[in-house]
């Protein structure tokens, strides 16, 4: 027997264990594996001959079991596995053949090598038919049989591992499948026609179609058309690794319901989307092995919205959502360029409105926060859409015109907004009256950069605001050199105020009947360090708007009330002092008691003093002004509507008003001209039939000349007030005055002369 060169090797490398068979060692000098634990079942009816096979079998170190007879073979099969079975063919009782049979229909995964006598064709074939793995004729050659049944050893150990390896890979497909599917991203693969052969789950969830509804078709029937470019080069990505494409930002159509969206049907989400190229051979990457692309898709949509919102903030106003200054100034800059490049002009208007803060420190912070949102609304209302509204904070709007061509356009765009504001705001029951200061600079003259336009718009809107509201004005570069900027004017004011630079000043107030002198007016005066005496029309809207006017009304009632003492105990005739009240002093708490505490401690009577309260003051907030007024009038105190004519009460509400006075505005006194005719003077006509009607006085303020004072003394004007008589001075100079009462004379020859005249004439 030469079975030496077969004996086991010690130099072995080892394989993976094998499942449910042999354990096997490879060797290592390529002759093939010896299988250590194989399970290998020796069969033959012949006991001496089973006893030599055994020998030889063991003698090359296999372990093996002996069956004597077919039997005994169908027990030790049923019982355990073997690797290979030596199977005699010819045996009594149950022969190789039953054996044969028994393995096939029993499925017993064993390898079969028939050692038979019977070599005969048919037999061979047979043998193999019935699912023999090999045939050794008997007598059999020692090295053969060992050759033979160690190739079938080989087969079953590569058998055994190619299992291994599947089951490996269904458990690794199996994984890969596993964290595709719960991957929070849309995997995706395309074949290289760009047609969609892969789809994981979250497919559904996130883009709301089913699989079968995407797959094998093009990638573009998903983009959403506005990113089909941007997507085609991403779904073409060829590249592989850190090169291929990452995180480019596109929409595909959705075809879920958003919370938000009106639409039911398709719409589209933003998406992340990275793609790399896929090769058969990766190695060699060019259009043969290129199969087509694979990626990823995050749903970013929520990002997306807060970016939006985010970016929506930066550049809004949240209250009114009108673009912010950031977004104001960009709009600019970029119509400026534009301008310049196409000689074009563009106009920026600053617009304050004029009484927003009574109402918000009155009505409060959300009643204030609606009349901006309608304020706003309303001004949109006005404009085109090319022009930009933006809110700037607090009563501030500022509007670039991008398209004008001459000063005149302008000119209607303001009138058609100062119209549009006039008429009242009714909220929440409120009647709400708002103007507007308007003031514009227009490019290039008034400014050439964003900066310099939206300040000489600031200060040309001040300067109008200073000029008694409610109109607009053009940028005109004097204007620079006067209260530049309003925060410079905020400041010297609050240092006026505790500095004492402010002044009161007396106007007298004449009875046309007797010429004597009834009244004075107070009237506030700031003695300025640099700029000299600044009348109030320069200085009280930023004291209205910054609430300073409150203290500054208390400093001047205060020295007003302490100066008519001071005359009376002087022992000049006793007038009566008129003092203007604000609508933030008329309406703020506490103002009734510090009224009457200034009167006390000056030691004046209630009813030596008479409030002036402008038209528009009246009508802001009617609840809370008319008890105060009436407490007033209780106390002994006259009430004169001020500035009368200029607003819009009408008889109705003047019913309501506890007053005694009306005083004409001077802009009505000044239209009154010799060469006119009765006409023309109409309204001052009404408002003498209103004061007859309501038997309230009448006072006219701003006479400057002797046909004014005699067509109001005819139309039964009974006092007036104006430069005709005395400009306002200040307390001791009016002291003199009241002493001296030296109108008389010229108001009773005024009045003889004049009845004359009309004697005369008539004779
Ligand atoms: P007003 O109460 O209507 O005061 C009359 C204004 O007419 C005064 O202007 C006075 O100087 C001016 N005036 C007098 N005679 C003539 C005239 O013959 N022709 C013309 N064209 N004007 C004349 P002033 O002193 O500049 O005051 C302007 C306004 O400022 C006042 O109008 C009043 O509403 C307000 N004001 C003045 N002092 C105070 C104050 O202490 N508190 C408050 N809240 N407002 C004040
Ligand atoms: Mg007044
Ligand atoms: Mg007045």
């Amino acid at each position: 027997m030469n079975g030496a060169d077969l004996t086991r090797r010690t130099s072995e490398t080892f394989a993976p264990p094998l499942e449910g068979g042999a354990g096997a060692r490879v060797d290592g000098s390529g002759k093939g594996p010896v299988v250590d634990d194989a399970r290998i079942l020796l069969v033959d009816d012949k006991p001496e001959l089973l006893e030599s096979l055994y020998q030889l079998i063991t003698l090359h170190g296999y372990h093996a079991e002996k069956a004597l007879g077919g039997q005994a073979a169908l027990d030790a099969l049923a019982r355990d596995h073997h690797d290979v079975v030596l199977l005699d063919l010819i045996m009594p009782g149950v022969s190789g053949y039953d054996v044969l049979d028994f393995v096939a229909r029993e499925k017993i995964d064993t390898k079969i090598i028939v050692v038979s006598g019977d070599a005969s064709f048919s037999g061979v074939k047979h043998a193999l038919h019935c699912g023999a793995f090999d045939f050794v004729k008997k007598p059999y050659d020692a090295a053969e049989l060992v050759a033979t049944m160690e190739t079938a050893l080989r087969e079953v150990w590569l058998e055994n591992r190619n299992q291994d390896m599947e089951a490996q890979l269904r458990a690794s497909e199996e994984l890969h499948r596993f964290i595709v599917n719960s991957s929070p991203d849309l995997v995706y693969m395309l074949d290289r026609n760009g047609c969609f052969t892969f789809l994981n789950d979250r497919l559904g969830p996130m883009l709301g179609f089913e699989k079968s509804e995407l797959v094998s078709r093009h990638f573009s029937e998903l983009v959403d058309p506005e990113y089909l470019d941007l997507a085609t080069n991403v779904f073409n990505e060829r590249r592989m690794g850190s090169r291929a494409a990452r995180n480019v930002e596109i929409k595909l159509r959705s075809s879920l319901k958003r919370p938000g969206s009106r639409f039911s049907d398709v719409q589209s989400i933003w998406v992340e989307l990275t793609a790399q190229g896929v090769y058969t051979d990766p190695r060699e990457r060019n259009r043969q092995t290129f199969v087509g692309t694979f990626g990823t898709i995050r749903d970013i949509s929520e990002r997306k919205e807060a970016q939006e919102v985010i970016n929506f903030q930066a550049y809004h106003d949240l209250l009114t959502h009108l673009p912010n200054r950031a977004l104001l100034k960009d709009r600019l800059e970029l119509a400026i360029t534009q301008g310049s490049r196409n000689k074009a002009r563009l106009a920026v208007m600053f617009l304050d409105l004029d009484r927003f803060k009574v109402v918000n420190d009155n009505l409060g912070h959300s009643m204030g926060d609606r009349l901006l949102k309608a304020v706003a609304n309303r001004l949109q209302s006005c404009l085109r859409r090319s022009d930009t509204l933006s809110r700037f904070g607090g009563d501030e709007f500022t509007l670039l015109l991008p398209e004008i061509r001459t000063r005149d356009d302008v000119v209607v765009i303001a009138g058609k907004i100062l119209d549009r504001l006039n008429s009242p705001f009714v909220i929440d029951g409120h009647e709400l009256f708002v103007g507007a200061s308007i003031g514009i600079a227009m490019y290039p003259e008034g400014g050439t950069s964003a900066e310099a336009l939206i300040q000489n718009a600031d200060i040309a809107m001040y300067h109008i605001k200073s000029r008694g509201k409610n109109g607009y004005q053009f940028f005109a570069e004097e204007m620079n050199n006067r209260f530049s900027t309003r925060l410079i004017l905020e400041r010297d004011l609050r240092n006026g105020l505790s500095r004492n630079e402010f002044e009161v000043f007396y106007q007298p107030q004449v009875c046309l009947r007797t010429g004597r002198i009834t009244g004075v007016e107070a009237l506030v005066r700031w003695r300025h360090p640099e700029r000299g005496m600044v009348a109030p029309g320069e200085f009280l809207p930023l004291a209205e708007e910054t609430g300073l006017i409150i203290q500054l009304d208390e400093y001047v009632q205060r020295r007003a009330f302490a100066d008519v003492a001071a005359w009376d105990r002087a022992g000049v005739g006793k007038v009566r002092v008129s003092v203007n009240v604000s609508a933030a002093q008329l309406e703020k708490e506490g103002f009734i008691e510090q009224f009457v505490e200034a009167l006390e401690s000056a030691g004046l009577n209630a009813t030596r003093v008479k409030v002036e309260i402008t038209e528009n003051t009246l009508m802001q907030d009617m609840e809370v002004i008319i008890p105060k007024l009436k407490t007033l009038r209780d106390l002994g105190v006259s009430v004169a509507i001020d500035d009368f004519g200029t607003g819009y009460s009408s008889l109705s509400y003047l019913r309501q008003f506890p007053v005694n006075t009306l005083k004409i505005d001077r802009s009505f006194v000044c239209d009154i001209r010799e060469e006119e005719g009765e006409g023309e003077a109409s309204i001052i006509n009404a408002i003498v039939a209103m004061s007859q009607g309501l038997k309230l006085d009448l006072i006219a303020e701003g006479v400057e000349n002797r046909t004014q004072l005699n067509y109001l003394r005819q139309h039964g004007c009974s006092e007036v007030q104006g430069s005709i008589f005395s400009e306002p001075l200040p307390a001791a100079q009016m002291c003199d005055m009241l002493r001296a009462d030296p109108f008389a004379e010229i108001v009773v020859s005024e009045a003889r002369s004049e009845q004359s005249s009309g004697v005369a004439a008539a004779s």
